[in-house]
């Protein structure tokens, strides 16, 4: 299905709680592609792939992907094998065949797909602009519905919030994501994102105000009416802020219990 001039989207079917109705494959060109995450390890996907490939009378010039998460990266060696296209990521991702750094331009059919480092999500994230046309692929850092993941160790708040504060600096209209559909309007889909992560950091200080301690007491609290199936992200999330609050000096951690420090306790409850 075409979702922007030469740009392409193909649906794996890994539907679920984190990756909605499935990860997005982009072909990108009408001749020599590149193809923006592979998706999951699957058969029929990568045929899927191919054979929109073949239908256009086209070739897999580069395949990239936006981070290592395996709903985006395992089909890549597949895809690789079966077409003959060198794999191009952030160094982070052993097996590549091209490193990609900050700022770095990647041939892209006769055009040009600037590569932004991304980090928060996953420490591997790279977004990829076409800025003739203000369009980013933004992967797993921006998704069509909900929120991204941001689960610690690997997942890193501060690093999430700078990597949405460094967005604002390029010029953006559209989303591509790497989950759900197209987000028309990116500017105002950036600001509620950081709005969010400030929300619930707020809510996160509210709550330590009020006596919760632990991250199931945190969660319980900010997230009253939680699917099942993501009380795992929620407890990733809740404990990426307060890894970010501790950095900052906001919060001080004894075992498996979190307090406010001293200097924050005597300010205001945020909520
Ligand atoms: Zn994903």
């Amino acid at each position: 299905m075409l979702v922007a001039p030469r740009v392409r989207k193909l649906l794996a079917d890994n539907p679920g709680p984190y990756t909605g109705p499935g990860t997005n494959t982009y072909l990108v060109g009408e001749r020599e592609l590149v193809v923006i995450d592979p998706g999951p390890d699957s058969v029929e996907h990568i045929d899927r792939i191919l054979t929109a490939v073949g239908e256009l009378g086209a070739r897999i010039a580069l395949i990239l992907v936006t981070h290592h998460h395996s709903d985006h990266l395992a089909g890549a060696d597949r895809l690789r094998r079966r077409s003959g296209a060198p794999l191009a990521a952030h160094d982070g991702i052993r097996h590549i065949d091209r490193a990609l750094t900050h700022g770095q331009r990647v041939p892209a059919d006769g055009e040009w797909l600037e590569v932004i480092a991304t980090p928060g999500h996953a420490s591997t994230h790279l977004c990829f602009l076409d800025r003739p046309r203000e369009l980013l692929f933004s992967g797993d850092h921006i998704l069509g519905k909900g929120t991204a993941v941001v689960y610690p160790p690997d997942g890193d708040m501060q690093a999430y919030l700078d990597s949405l504060y460094l967005l604002r600096q390029y010029p953006i209209r559209r989303l591509l994501p790497g989950h759900w559909e197209p987000v028309e309007d990116g500017p105002a889909k950036i600001a509620e994102y950081i709005d969010h992560r400030l929300m619930r950091e707020r809510e996160v200080l509210a709550a330590l105000h009020l006596g919760a301690d632990t991250i199931e007491a945190l969660v319980a609290r900010i997230y009253p009416d939680l699917d099942p199936r993501l009380v795992g992200a929620a407890g990733g999330s809740v404990r990426a802020h307060l890894l970010k609050l501790e950095r900052e000096g906001r919060v001080v951690q004894h075992g498996e219990r979190w307090y406010l420090s001293d200097s924050e306790r005597t300010r205001p409850c945020p909520l």
